[in-house]
């Protein structure tokens, strides 16, 4: 079979046990801030498990891109060196939302391995969680009964707590699982070693293929774990695991999954993979296969690589990758983002979000890479001065803090600086760098840590109702409230049955207002007042969280019955005045620049609208004025806002609505439509009722955010004219301090002309001063017998100035020594000068004098043996430095 009709396979064969199959979710995690990437197949679907939200069916089943370089799953320093770890892999999985249990994801797991792919039976081994007293859950009984009425006792292992518990945090929903694994060893090592004693070992053909987690419990914030009131099943498969137990291969690299790009990597490097003569070059094109997938399909959900957070992430495996093929590969120039098109081609069917923006995928990959190519040279010259400096003073190993610098600043892996460290006859101190490696990740994690008690519920309520496309306030109930602590300090997040406050999502930023308590309820507060402030929403999730920085809230919210929660009108209508805007001008840059253009990041306020977008060159001033003029036109048209709700969304796509790629879209879409000739684009956020209300837009900048990404940002309304009020009180004061003149720019330019000729003039003074300054030195020059001394106190203008002195000095007198001190700026500074064969035939030094005399002006310095200069804090002792000075000599 091949990977297609594996993938394939598996969805068709849920769909006939009546799952509906869904797309992946992005890679690139959104509303999770406990997530960066997507790292199994249950995250999309954490909020029927949270009980947010209903699932459109009870019945799941789909591929899920999955990345697990991160946070509580992370493979990255395995990937290459193993056969079976990715960083980017597909996770097929089928889900049940209190529907079927063990029975039924037993059987039918079994069915579809043995029956539909046709694995060995004899080759399969099971797991059971054995039980763990401490935390008070059982033996699972059940699913090891299941088990051996299908393969018998002696195919099933016991798994412990690690093995074979799941919880989806430190809080939430929690149980047992059984893993599959496969022995795919010859029959020969079977015969020799029984693969039962292999499993879980870290054996590469002895490998876990699919888990079947049994959510059973939930995990309270105390640790203790309480009964979930409906079951459910989530349950995992390696897509690339099982290709490789399918078609019979000893790696999944040796698949049809790695296959195609490993053999554009023999071809550009001229070297054959799995040879065995050159092991780092494997390692190096399975790298390198599997990092491609990460980083291009990071990049096609939205994620561009950057120097922060999850973009740093992809940057960071980008660097691994084309380090590897510079080192090993050979390949000195780009190579990377030539892969792009291998993955468009072969996953056009599955994942055609790739395909479609495969051009901008790859020119941001190679700009990348060009980048680092360059660091890449920087870090090896620094490795270079490292090892030679410690060669010098008889070190042999690296220090960790280099080898962290190394990895932190210039993308070096441990490995690589211990093999080049290697060639030099160098160790590295990898304990050091792991002991700073861990010093950082500290620091990241107090950096991230947050507090949060578990919610306190207070009311059954069914996900949330949002009403605030039509309401600017509504009657609401508290659902549940827990308190959060931050690096600011403390606050509430609350939840509502029902409510009016747009939570921050799709660059939109969350509504703020109030959650107003009635009267005459004992939630009234002790300070009197009468209403919650609420800062900021954001999504967690499905979950609509309300935050308030108020203060001991518990009570309140406890007894606050009925709240009205009411935003903040006049900011929520600027809000959307820039959202609308953003549509506009999204249309208008398609007209003016081209349909290349696409959304990259969006963040819009009450302020300003900032839009990130694909396009390769600057945008220039003429087109920017064009797109404006295009934007307050249909401003002016003063178009109705067209709203649809609950569209279909395959209808919405098919009428040419426009989305956006990383955005996870439900089944059924709202459209936001200002004439649907002009602009049609799938959109959660709020807008205005007709375009008139933007009033007027202005851009404010336009520059470049990475490789072929650029951002423009504007402003609309009121702001625009405080923007252009602001412009007009500067243009006054300007006129007013250059007294009112009749033409503005005239009058500038000829103060910068007499600027410049003022400058050339002290310029020129300040020459002349030195040369006549030469002249009196020189004659008071001392004459000795082996060299001239000039000691003096002198009058100039900088520090530089006592260096162009003794320079010229020098060419013009044999055998000078010259010390001058000055007074600059009220600070004294002094130098020394020792002509070159003095310093070589005496071993003067310059360097070590004016340290000397600095001690008399209370300064330091130091320099060169033949010049050095110093600088102080007391210019009072200037005379004795000098006086000091000429007893020297
Ligand atoms: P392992 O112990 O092999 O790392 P895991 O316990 O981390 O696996 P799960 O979290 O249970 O795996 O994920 C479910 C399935 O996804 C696994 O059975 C395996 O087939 C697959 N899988 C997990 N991690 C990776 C990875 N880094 N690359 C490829 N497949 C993976
Ligand atoms: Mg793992």
């Amino acid at each position: 079979m091949t990977s297609h009709q594996i993938r394939q396979a598996f969805l068709d064969f849920f769909r006939s046990k009546e799952h509906l199959i869904v797309h992946s979710a992005p890679l690139v995690a959104k509303n999770d801030p406990t997530l960066m990437f997507n790292n199994s197949g249950m995250a999309q679907f954490k909020d029927y498990f949270l009980g947010n939200g209903t699932p459109p069916s009870r019945r799941i089943a789909d591929t899920q891109k999955c990345l697990r370089v991160s946070g509580k799953h992370n493979d990255l320093e395995d990937v290459g060196f193993d056969t079976y770890h990715h960083t980017m892999f597909e996770m097929l999985g089928n889900w049940s939302f209190g529907d079927y249990f063990k029975k039924e994801a037993i059987a039918w797991a079994w069915e579809l391995l043995t029956e539909v792919y046709k694995l060995p039976k004899d080759r399969l081994y099971v797991s059971v969680f054995e039980g763990n007293a401490s935390d008070g859950v059982p033996f699972d009984q059940e699913a090891w009964d299941l088990w051996k009425g299908i393969v018998g006792e002696d195919r099933i292992i016991l798994g412990n707590k690690k093995d074979n518990f799941w919880e989806m945090g430190d809080t939430g929903p929690c149980g047992p699982c059984s893993e599959i694994h496969v022995d795919l060893r010859t029959p020969a090592e079977v015969a020799e070693v029984s693969g039962k004693s292999l499993v879980n070992n870290d054996h590469p053909q002895v490998v876990e293929i699919w888990n079947l987690v049994f959510m059973q419990f939930e995990r309270k914030a105390d640790g203790s774990l309480i009964p979930l009131p409906a079951t459910h099943v989530d349950t995992g498969m390696g897509f690339e695991r099982l290709c490789m137990a399918i078609q019979q291969k000893t790696s999944n690299y040796d698949t049809d999954v790695f296959q195609n790009t490993i053999q554009v990597l023999e071809t550009l490097s001229g070297k054959k993979y799995g040879s065995g003569e050159e092991p780092f070059a494997d390692i190096a094109m399975r790298v390198i296969s599997d990092h491609i997938r990460a980083v291009a399909f990071a990049i096609t959900d939205g994620q561009l690589p950057s120097n922060v957070k999850a973009g740093y992430v992809i940057r960071r495996i980008l660097r691994r990758a084309v380090r590897y093929g510079y080192s090993y590969l050979g390949f000195q120039e780009p190579f990377f983002y030539k892969l792009v098109s291998v993955l468009s081609a072969q996953f056009k069917d599955v994942f055609p979000e790739l395909t479609a923006q495969e051009e901008f995928v790859a020119k941001v990959i190679l700009e990348e890479e060009k980048s680092f190519l360059r660091t890449l040279e920087s870090g090896l010259k620094r490795l270079d001065t490292i090892t030679t400096t410690l060669k010098t003073k008889g070190i042999n190993t690296i220090p960790g803090d280099e080898v962290f610098e190394l990895s932190d600043t210039f993308g070096f892996p441990v490995d690589l600086t211990a093999l080049i460290a290697r060639e030099k006859g160098l160790l590295v101190d990898e304990a050091g760098f792991q002991d700073a490696l861990a010093e950082q990740k500290k620091r990241s994690r107090q950096d991230a840590a947050k507090e949060a008690t578990d919610w306190i519920e207070l009311r059954e309520a069914d996900g949330v109702e949002f009403l605030g496309y039509d309401f600017e306030e509504t009657h609401s109930h508290i659902v549940k409230y827990r308190k959060v602590k931050t690096k600011t300090g403390e606050e509430y997040h609350i939840v509502l049955d029902r409510t009016p406050f747009y939570a921050e999502m799709g660059g939109q930023v969350g509504d703020t207002g109030v959650l107003v308590l009635k009267g005459d309820d004992k939630g009234e507060r002790e300070d009197g007042g009468r209403s919650i402030v609420i800062v900021d929403t954001k999504k967690e999730n499905d979950l609509f969280v309300h935050i308030s920085r108020d203060k001991n809230l518990d009570n309140i919210l406890q007894n606050a019955g009925i709240v009205t929660a009411k935003i903040d009108l006049n900011r929520r209508e600027k809000i959307q005045a820039n959202h609308s805007a953003t549509h506009l001008m999204l249309s208008a840059m398609r007209e003016v620049l081209g349909t290349h253009i696409g959304q990259k990041g969006s963040y819009l306020n009450d302020e300003v609208l900032r839009f990130d977008f694909s396009h390769f060159t600057k945008v220039t001033d003429e087109e920017l004025a064009k797109i404006e003029d295009r934007v307050n036109e249909k401003i002016r048209d003063n178009i109705a806002l067209d709203e649809r709700r609950n569209v279909p969304i395959q209808q919405a796509l098919d009428a040419g609505a426009t989305a956006t790629f990383g955005e996870k879209y439900g089944d059924f879409v709202r459209l936001i439509i200002f004439d649907p000739t002009y602009s049609f684009e799938l959109c959660g956020g709020t807008h205005v009722p007709s375009t008139g209300k933007i009033g007027v837009f202005k851009f404010i900048s336009e520059g470049s955010v990475s490789a072929g990404v650029r951002r423009v940002e504007a402003v609309t309304g009121e702001k625009a004219l405080e923007l252009l009020r602001d412009q007009e009180a500067v243009l006054a004061k300007i006129k007013e301090l250059l007294k009112s003149p009749t033409d503005l720019v005239k009058a500038v330019e000829s103060l910068l002309d007499e600027r410049s000729n003022l400058q050339k003039k002290i310029i020129f003074l300040e020459n002349e001063k030195i040369q006549s300054l030469k002249t009196s030195l020189v004659a008071n020059m001392e004459k000795h017998k082996t060299f001239n001394l000039i000691v003096e106190k002198v009058q100039v203008p900088s520090a530089d100035s006592l260096k162009q002195l003794s320079y010229e000095l020098r060419d013009q007198i044999e055998n000078l020594i010259a010390v001058f001190g000055a007074e600059i700026g009220g600070k004294p500074q002094l130098s020394v000068f020792i002509a070159e064969n003095i310093v070589q035939e005496t071993g003067l030094n310059a360097g070590k004098i004016v340290k000397e005399l600095a001690q008399e002006i209370r300064g330091g310095g130091g320099g060169q043996p033949f010049f050095a200069t110093a600088g102080g804090s007391d210019a009072s002792g200037l005379d004795n430095a000098l006086a000091k000075a000429k007893g020297l000599f």
